[in-house]
């Protein structure tokens, strides 16, 4: 898909390819309108890709009283675990209590109970301290009561981001990456009536009828809708993470513990063969235009966290592979302490121009049904005929799937969803192996450089694959065997290909690096 095949009408256009466009898009796809989506860097580049990639209720939120938001999330959470298995994958928690600090065994004990009833199965257990010592290695013995464990659900943020914009443009929605909503033309009444659009490579222009723009630009969105409440602004809060090997706390389950400085919940968790820990919450005071990056104020605080818990540890920024920071867009009226702002969404409604933002990850289709509600009155009564019929069916045949392993199967379908069985057939066998530590598979390079929009380097390996996060300096000892591999697949000339490798080697080390900047 090119700039230039942009029809010049649509019934609804999505600005922002992150969770909540994508979500959006999606639904409206699935409804039978003619949705484009547009995403001015690309897709997912925002906070939809630097997340802590758990698909949960948010059991702190409880203790802010946030009971339906908490409810909501624990839904959206077993709907997504049944919709997309393989992509969403249940992951185990445990959480050690301590006497002297943080929540209390018996506020811990409530706030489970509470959750599991919403879930409506028991999905948490009670660890003595000889179990706790058994299944944290390296606890911290001193004040520590014991232990609590409970599930929720981890996921790979950018590929269902992607999930959800490719199935939908397999039932006839339109997608476009690196091309961004300049403003919103009106009629005599007030209405939506165009777009301006704009190509960010060629600078190219186009007008684009339409009555209905949803605004998903998370962040960023009061460039295009500001704020119609007074006083109720954007907060832009970083969050970030820092990248170690799995060997050097080798868990299966994510490690949540309260940081003793600001008593602030942590999480330390095993993440597509590597291991993370985060997050900060600080306001957000880097350039919003570039990439947002890891300060070396938020390492420490992180640092001085785990080894707190983990003291034989002795974790470091020596052992740190790569470091991710993104930017939660968080409503806020009166600028509380940043972790206790909700995380609740906003829609904002002006004759057409729908906004929508703040939320989280795992209620993404909440947010996209508020979004549609709001847009019904301008779209319009006559939907096209549906192709979500197409999307039904078995993914792919014993037949073609036989010398492919099991687990390699699961992540496929569950990433590609339909297109797995196209990659199935048409790839070689040998590609389906995993790209050193990193879960990713080589296979997973081919198809996204052939058919996932890939305009840069850093597409394909911090987004459509994150071996750029996972492996050690961004995979930089890899850069000439992925171009061997990908240029039967991207019009990229020898010239190309260097200025690429060398782009995304600045922009790795410069944002995705261990951070050393202030
Ligand atoms: C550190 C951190 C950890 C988090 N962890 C979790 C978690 O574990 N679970 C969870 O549920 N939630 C989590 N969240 C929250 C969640 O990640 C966000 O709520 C969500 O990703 C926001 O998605 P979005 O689509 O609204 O914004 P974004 O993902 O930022 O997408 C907005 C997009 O709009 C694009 N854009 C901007 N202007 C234009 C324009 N004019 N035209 C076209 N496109 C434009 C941007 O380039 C961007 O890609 C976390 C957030 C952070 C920061």
């Amino acid at each position: 898909m090119k700039f230039s095949d942009i029809k010049k009408e649509y019934d609804l256009v999505v600005a922002g390819g992150g969770i909540t466009g994508a979500g959006v898009f999606h639904e409206a796809v699935k409804s039978g309108y003619r949705v484009l989506l547009l995403e001015a860097k690309d897709f997912a580049w925002g906070t939809s890709s630097r997340s802590s990639k758990m698909v949960h209720g948010g059991l702190r939120y409880l203790k802010q009283g946030k009971f339906l938001l908490t409810k909501t999330a624990v839904k959206e959470r077993e709907r997504l675990l049944n919709q997309y298995p393989g992509l969403v994958t249940p992951l185990k928690f445990i959480m050690p209590v301590f006497d002297n600090y943080g929540p209390s065994m018996s506020a811990m004990k409530t706030g489970l109970l509470i959750y599991s009833l919403m879930a409506k199965e028991k999905q948490h257990k009670i660890y003595t301290k000889g179990r706790t010592l058994e299944k944290i290695p390296g606890i911290r013995r001193q004040n520590l009561v014991s232990a609590v464990g409970f599930k929720d659900a981890q996921v790979d943020d950018a590929r269902l981001v992607l999930r959800l914009i490719f199935d939908a443009c397999l039932m006839g929605g339109t997608a476009l990456n690196y091309t961004k909503v300049m403003g919103v033309e009106r009629d005599g009444k007030g209405n939506v009536a165009a777009l301006d659009v704009m190509d960010e490579t060629s600078l190219a222009k186009a007008e684009i009828r339409t009555k209905v723009l949803v605004n998903a630009t998370g962040v960023f969105a009061e460039k295009l809708h500001p704020s119609p409440v007074k006083g109720f602004h954007i907060r832009p809060l970083r969050g970030s993470h820092l990248v170690f090997p799995l060997e050097l706390f080798p868990i299966t389950r994510v490690l949540s513990f309260i940081h003793p400085r600001d008593l602030r919940p942590v999480f330390l968790f095993p993440w597509e063969g590597a291991l993370f820990l985060g997050t900060t919450d600080v306001d957000h005071d880097q350039d919003m235009e570039t990439e947002p990056f890891v300060t070396k104020k938020e390492a420490a605080y992180l640092l001085e966290g785990i080894n707190h818990v983990l003291p034989g540890l002795d974790i470091s920024l020596a052992g740190c592979i790569s470091s991710i920071a993104g930017v939660r867009p968080v409503l806020s009226k009166k600028k509380k302490d940043p972790s206790r702002e909700s995380r609740e969404h906003a829609v904002w409604k002006d004759k057409g121009l729908i906004t929508v933002t703040g939320g989280k990850l795992t209620t993404f289709r909440m947010l996209a049904d508020d979004a549609l509600k709001a847009a019904g009155p301008y779209l319009s009564k006559q939907r096209q005929e549906n192709y979500v019929q197409k999307m039904k069916g078995q993914i792919f045949s014993d037949e073609i799937s036989r010398d492919v392993p099991e687990k390699a199967l699961e992540r496929l379908s569950g990433r590609y969803g339909r297109l797995a069985g196209q990659m199935i057939s048409q790839y070689d066998k040998k590609l389906f192996t995993q790209i050193e530590d990193a879960k990713s598979l080589w296979v997973e390079l081919c198809h996204a450089a052939e058919h996932e929009n890939i305009c840069h380097l850093s597409d394909l390996l911090l987004r459509r694959t994150r071996i750029g996060l996972l492996l050690p300096r961004g995979g930089d000892h890899l850069l000439n065997r992925i171009e061997a591999l990908c240029k039967p697949y991207l019009p990229w000339d020898e010239k190309r290909w260097d200025t690429e490798k060398k782009s995304y080697m600045e922009l790795w080390t410069k944002y995705y690096s261990p951070p050393l900047k202030t």
